[in-house]
């Protein structure tokens, strides 16, 4: 059921039959690019499953949802006037607060009027000589666009474990990124909940504090980083307003999408004493990337990766009273390898009388039961199962819609062996089709507003390339994408990412390919990178006249 201050589709507002631009999802993305595309007076039509903006924060209501990313940085810079008049709250929004800031930007730039909610789009087609997607939705609609853009989110195809029996639980069910939007009460309940990602990690202290009793089922444990969270002071969001522009240009020419001080020095050539401290700071910080990025080679070096792991677990071992539930937090897997989260007193949740900890490293799930859990040391009742089992990341949310290129060979067979794009923007065979952070662009690796904007200015930009120049399509040639591939593949390789079984991976979804998907030369970099591809005319892509070309006059 919809919340009532949510705009789900009334009354007999007609879908178009024809635009220039449809977008899927009206997340951060597919709302910045709706108004970019008004800007160029091209018409578009916006598709959203949920009955609102917001995309991951319209869905994530679980208790304790927040951004690990500060609230300042994680925010539109595309317009000075929103970012002076908008007032942020906490260092570390809250999922509402979030949500009230995209409701915001959708009302201050009136976007709603060409979204249309509740409807899903089930299947895209290109249409060869028309060059021309037809798009259809779960409502039935059929849209001709020019232009496809699957703005569908790295993290929005949610996914259950693989475990028989999931429909035979007789008390309540929930999966964080699917969540009521009701206050759900776990007042007096034996809760279990399975997963310890981001979403487990910043629930499970606030459902603990409202159970009779929580059991947490633990396939792979977290490193997770205090977020120190707190009221923003009046005069930081000044000095914060004062210095946008500056602040913007470092987030676009840093490695993550935060600005951080480059770091120096290699972990193993400094003493011990001298590491410890610089640790301490960076999780004194409450920061995210603090200490990842403390030394040179904590990312790609695994003796000194070494270091920072052992930091880790010393504070886990410190916090956490019972040397068994200790051990079983400490991650075996390089620090940062998956992502990090940030939580507010996750392992001292772990000390409460009422928590359990249940390492299926040791005990794995046998099934679910209709009172529970079994697994392979017995059975656990409980009045109310959380599912915190994340996504299919980066392509579930793309490869689940029916996409057809060229000859009607479908994206998800193109991708069967892993995900093949041109700069995690477009992909071979499949022409005037992009996608807002695809595989093979830093996108999760990144402070993620930042590569969204980066994205969506550079495929209006192609846009209007292509108008102006009286050209109809523009597809990767397959050398380029081949050598993109390589070069991400490469550079992943230089890092410790490939050395855990990451959702960065593709790890977290039976059957799905290897391959590590995200692009970790960095934020600046791949800007660069992208940003000379369109100058030098778009190397890489093919560009064709063919076809209804519907050329604006230049005014340049
Ligand atoms: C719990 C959680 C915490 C996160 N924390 C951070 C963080 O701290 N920092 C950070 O940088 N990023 C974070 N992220 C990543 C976050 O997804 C991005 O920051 C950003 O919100 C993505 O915006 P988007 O518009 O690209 O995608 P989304 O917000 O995922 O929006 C995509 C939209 O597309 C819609 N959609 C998908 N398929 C279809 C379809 N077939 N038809 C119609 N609609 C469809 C979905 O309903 C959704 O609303 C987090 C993600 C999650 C899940």
């Amino acid at each position: 059921m919809s919340a009532p201050d949510e705009q789900t589709q009334s009354g007999p507002r007609a879908v178009p039959g024809s635009v220039d631009v449809a977008v899927v999802g009206a997340g951060f993305s597919g709302m910045y690019l709706l108004h970019r595309l008004r800007e160029m007076n091209l018409s578009a039509v916006v598709f959203e499953a949920g009955t609102d903006v917001g995309g991951t924060w319209y869905w994530n209501r679980y208790p304790g949802a927040r951004v690990d990313v500060e609230s300042l940085a994680y925010s539109f810079s595309f317009s000075e006037e929103l970012e002076q008049e908008y007032e942020w709250e906490e260092r570390y929004p809250t999922q509402p607060e979030i949500l009230r800031y995209a409701r915001h930007v959708a009302d201050r730039f009136d976007l709603r009027r060409d979204i249309f909610f509740g409807t899903r789009v089930t299947a895209a087609a290109y249409d060869e000589r028309d060059a021309a997607w037809l798009v259809r939705t779960d409502r039935g609609d059929a849209v001709t666009a020019r232009f496809l853009v699957m703005a569908t989110g790295c993290l929005s195809f949610s996914k259950l474990p693989e475990v028989p029996g999931l429909e035979r639980f007789r008390g309540a069910t929930f999966h964080t990124a699917h969540w009521p939007h009701e206050d759900v009460d776990f007042g007096g309940m034996r809760v279990g909940l399975i997963g310890t990602g981001s979403s487990g990690v910043q629930s499970i202290p606030v459902i603990a504090e409202q159970a009779a009793d929580l059991t947490v089922f633990q396939r792979t444990p977290a490193y997770s980083l205090p977020a120190r969270n707190r009221r923003l002071r009046p005069d930081e969001i000044a000095d914060m307003k004062a210095g946008y522009r500056a602040f913007r240009k470092a987030q676009r020419e840093s490695g993550f999408g935060v600005p951080v001080a480059p770091a120096t020095k290699s972990a193993l050539e400094v003493s011990d004493e001298e590491r410890d401290t610089a640790f301490e700071a960076a999780w004194e910080s409450g920061s995210l990337v603090n200490l990842l990025t403390a030394y040179t080679d904590l990312a790609v070096d695994l003796a000194a990766n070494d270091t920072a792991k052992r930091f880790v677990h010393g504070k886990i071992r410190q916090i956490v009273k019972d040397p068994q539930t200790a051990e079983d937090l400490c991650p075996a897997y390089p620090f940062g390898t998956k992502r990090p989260c940030l939580d507010t007193d996750y392992y001292e949740t772990y000390n409460r009388d009422n928590v359990h900890l249940v390492n299926l490293l040791r005990t794995p799930i046998v099934e679910i039961t209709e009172k529970g859990v079994r697994t392979s040391a017995g059975e656990y009742a409980f009045d109310a199962i959380v599912y915190a089992t994340g996504f299919d990341a980066m392509t579930g949310s793309l490869t689940n819609v029916d996409i057809r290129g060229r000859g009607g060979v479908s994206l998800k067979e193109a991708w069967s062996a892993g995900p093949r794009t041109y700069l995690g923007i477009s992909s071979a065979g499949f022409p005037n089709m992009f996608m807002i952070t695809g595989p093979g662009s830093p996108s999760v690796l990144s402070n993620m507003v930042v590569s969204i904007e980066q994205h969506v200015d550079w495929v209006a930009d192609a846009i209007d390339h292509l108008d102006r120049h009286g050209l109809t399509t523009i597809e990767p040639e397959p050398q380029a994408q081949d050598a993109w591939v390589d070069h991400v593949n490469l550079v992943g390789g230089f890092t410790l990412y490939p050395k855990a079984n990451s959702w960065y991976m593709g790890a977290n979804v039976p059957g799905k390919p290897r391959v590590f998907m995200p692009y970790a030369g960095g934020v600046g970099e791949y800007r660069k990178k992208c940003d000379e591809v369109a100058a030098r005319g778009y190397e890489g892509f093919s560009l064709s006249p063919d076809g209804p070309a519907q050329q604006r006059p230049a005014d340049d």
